[in-house]
């Protein structure tokens, strides 16, 4: 199933095979292969071949995507995009077989990809790569090898390997040693990277290949050169016995270029040159380099260690592997400038620290083991509790560093752990599944689930956003009582074995795309004075409960115990107790309708958002005494029930803080005729303040830094507030009282976190679906 990929993926895949001649083997060995062999051959993988260029050594072939080598007892095929390089290998051993040549060594190498989502299996997946090969392998080599990854996990591109080699066998002459540098390159200059797009100007390839400077970096080769519409890059140059390759994806967000050396002698080639010059063709923000050399020389001149980077760049680490019949490979990483802090990969995230929402991407946070690990990760600055001139000050520091003007969130790391500190002591039994919908970003999900949280999630991408955190399918529960066909195909095919229900037609879609799913009844349990009501909608009346918990049964579906949800914002306790004992009254039912392994009782959300009590203790006013209350008396410990909630507003509303640049100033009249004053901001109504519409929200908000001028001394004008989208309808506040401003000043709207971006759409052009996110770890 190939999903929409958000970028062209650069990094390449690329196998090596060596082969040994058998006494029928002709003497061209595998040059002898045809063209339309070749073509069958790179079908396989779904590429193929738009250029060729020979010497007495070798071919060498220019790929739809990369390039292939093939010399008479060697092959290298490199492969990029989305392509099948391992789906080749029976091919290729085949065609070999039929040459009288056996392979007895075989290596297989890549950089990390950038959207390894996007992968068709295997690959995206090194241990079901190596898995694949070693079955195509079969026999002797297959069941040989080793598999290993080098690099900083948490930093950069890793480096995958495998090597499978029969070793020295009686008979079977020395391979010669082959020494190979890989040069990756990600976040390429864009002015550098501009060279490589098949402009209005464009020339010729050979115009391309001088004007970028890779030319110089080639003399005396052979250059096969050729520029992809609409942009793109890709060159091999034959030397002898020994290539240079390059592959450039000059597209901004996910460029990425390539360079390869392989065949120079070790003694001749010398590695910080070649670095340095190519580091100049690209400029990179982030450099890895994999030195290989293919057998173990008493002297080889690339043990680990002795690669240097151009003085621009900060080297970031190094690795170096021995492989068991000798040889090795040597990784380096370095980024441009003095970054110390980790950027991870892959780049969209990482400059602006801006979050890229949607599914089916790897996050950062997929790395992240322990709470320290989140706050590495997501580069969150430490910060004084509870003391807003100092958050004002670091919202300052950020405007100014990254030269902001789009609005841009503040999420406290920090305050989330005291949220989740102050639950786990006041509701002990109940554990938390946090409801995506609510906020769903990507560094407060990685915290929460290095904390130990579920997830509540309510369609395909809520549960590929979990996922890609890395968390197995039963963190999730499928709050969504009624899902869309899709979403229940996809719970199905994920793993997500858990899920709700208030019909008889939902039961009837289960039934039919996911019988194995687990299901929780959810009740209509209403606290008539929260914020947002939800029993118009979700929840089955007291008096459907047998005839749904029949069905159930009737169509084979185990009820796995009963959910509600009180409403969100909900404030009566009471509200929570009734609708406990509700639940109680629905598992007698359960097990009368033959329901035997009910054992979990959901008690949804609900929960305030982030209150708070003189001191700055998180308060959950007088839910939490009636919720344990209710469960002492009508789930009491050792009855075999699991309780779980599903709270997002408590978790989110207080932990995020939302500036504004004010853009746009003018002079009013108050209603009753004294001085007012209007402005407009970045955000809006159609932006993250469509809490105002669906949240039923009211918002507070403070001049970004004025502190005490904006307090008691300070004159206040009423001031109306509006959005950037041309409708009368996008205004923020009205008559709210402010001190004076003026354009460059700052909105602050705290408690932001809670049922805001998560809602915004881009309409009018401003697209406030993926807000520039910061993070803070406030502490005492
Ligand atoms: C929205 C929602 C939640 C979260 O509600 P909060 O009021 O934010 O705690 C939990 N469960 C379900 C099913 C929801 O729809």
């Amino acid at each position: 199933m190939a999903l929409p990929c958000p970028g062209f993926e650069g990094s390449e895949k690329r196998l090596e095979v060596d082969f040994c001649f058998g006494p029928g083997t002709p003497p061209c060995g595998l040059r002898t292969l045809s063209r339309p062999q070749l073509d069958g051959l790179l079908e396989k993988a779904s590429c193929c071949i738009v250029s060729r260029t020979s010497n007495a050594h070798f071919d060498a072939y220019v790929l739809s995507e990369s390039s292939l080598f093939v010399f008479p007892d060697r092959l290298v095929l490199k492969t990029c995009g989305t392509t099948k390089l391992l789906d080749a290998v029976p091919e290729l051993l085949g065609l070999a077989a039929a040459l009288d040549l056996q392979a007895r060594r075989c290596k297989y190498s890549r950089a990390s990809f950038l959207f390894p989502e996007h992968q068709p299996m295997p690959h995206g997946d090194f241990s079901a790569e190596v898995q694949q090969l070693r079955a195509s392998l079969g026999g002797n080599l297959g069941a040989l090898g080793s598999a290993y990854v080098l690099g900083d996990a948490l930093n950069g591109l890793q480096w995958h390997v495998f090597v499978a080699d029969v070793g020295p066998r009686a008979g079977l002459p020395a391979l010669a040693p082959v020494y190979t540098l890989e040069i990756c390159m990600t976040h390429l200059c864009p002015t550098k990277a501009a060279n490589f797009v098949r402009g209005p100007d464009f020339v010729s390839a050979a115009a391309t290949t001088a004007a970028s400077g890779i030319g110089a970096l080639l003399l005396g080769a052979a250059v096969d050169d050729y520029v992809f519409e609409p942009c793109g890059y890709s060159m091999n140059a034959v030397d002898g016995a020994a290539f240079t390759t390059i592959h450039v994806t000059p597209e901004e967000g996910f460029s990425y270029a390539s360079v390869e050396l392989c065949g120079y002698a070790g003694a001749t080639l010398d590695a910080s040159t070649v670095v340095e010059q190519v580091a100049a063709i690209f400029n990179p923000e982030r450099i890895s380099v994999a030195l290989s050399v293919d057998q173990s020389l008493p002297c080889c001149p690339w043990a680990a260690g002795v690669l240097a980077f151009p003085s621009a760049y900060t080297a970031a680490g190094a690795a170096c592997q021995a492989f068991a019949h000798g040889g090795r490979t040597s990784f380096y990483s370095a980024a441009l400038g003095g970054v110390t802090n980790p950027i991870p990969f892959p780049g969209p995230y990482a400059a602006d620290g801006s979050s890229q929402r949607g599914a089916g991407r790897r996050l950062r946070g997929a790395l992240a083991r322990s709470v320290a690990d989140v706050l590495a990760l997501y580069d969150a600055a430490p910060l004084a509790r509870g003391d807003a001139g100092a958050l004002d000050a670091h919202i300052k520091c950020l405007v100014a560093a990254h030269g902001l003007e789009d609005p841009v969130y503040v999420v406290d790391l920090g305050m989330v752990a005291r949220l989740w500190a102050a639950w786990t002591a006041a509701m002990p039994r109940v554990a938390p599944f946090y409801a995506v919908k609510c906020n769903d970003d990507e560094a407060l999900l990685a915290l929460l689930a290095v904390l130990g949280a579920g997830f509540d999630c309510a369609s395909e991408a809520e549960v590929d956003r979990v996922l890609a955190l890395g968390l197995p399918p039963g963190r999730i529960v499928y709050a969504n009582a009624c899902k869309r066909p899709r979403d229940i195909r996809h719970a199905a095919a994920r793993g997500v074995d858990l899920t709700t229900f208030d019909t008889p037609s939902e039961l009837a879609k289960l039934a039919a795309w996911h019988p194995r799913t687990r299901a929780l009844l959810r009740l209509r349990a209403d606290d008539l004075a929260a914020r947002c009501q939800l029993g118009n909608k979700y929840g089955a009346e007291p008096k459907d409960v047998s005839m749904l918990l029949r069905v159930a049964a009737e169509l084979g579906i185990e009820v796995a115990g009963v959910s509600f949800h009180v409403g969100s914002g909900a404030t009566n306790p009471a509200a929570f107790s009734a609708a406990i004992a509700l639940a109680a009254d629905a598992f007698a039912a359960g097990a009368a309708a033959g329901h035997t392994g009910m054992d979990l009782l959901d008690i949804g959300g609900g929960f305030c958002g982030g209150t708070f009590d003189a001191s700055g203790r998180v308060d959950l006013g007088g839910v939490p005494a009636a919720v344990n209350a209710a469960l002492a008396e009508h789930f009491p410990p050792g009855c075999g029930v699991r309780v779980i909630a599903e709270p997002g507003r408590y978790f989110a509303e207080a932990a995020a803080t939302l500036a504004c640049l004010v853009y746009g100033v003018r002079d009013g009249r108050a209603p009753g005729g004294g001085p007012a004053r209007d402005y407009w901001i970045t955000d809006g109504l159609y932006g993250s303040m469509n809490c105002l519409l669906y949240d039923h929200a009211v918002l507070a908000c403070r001049p970004l830094g004025r502190g005490a001028k904006s307090g008691a001394g300070a004159q206040l004008l009423p001031s109306t507030v509006f959005g950037p989208t041309c409708d009368g309808l996008d205004t923020v506040l009205r008559d709210h009282p402010l001190p004076r401003m003026e354009n460059g000043d700052w909105l602050v709207f705290p408690k932001m976190g809670a049922y805001t971006h998560t809602g915004a759409s881009a309409f009018n052009g401003f697209d406030a679906t993926s807000p520039h996110v910061f993070y803070v770890f406030s502490q005492a």
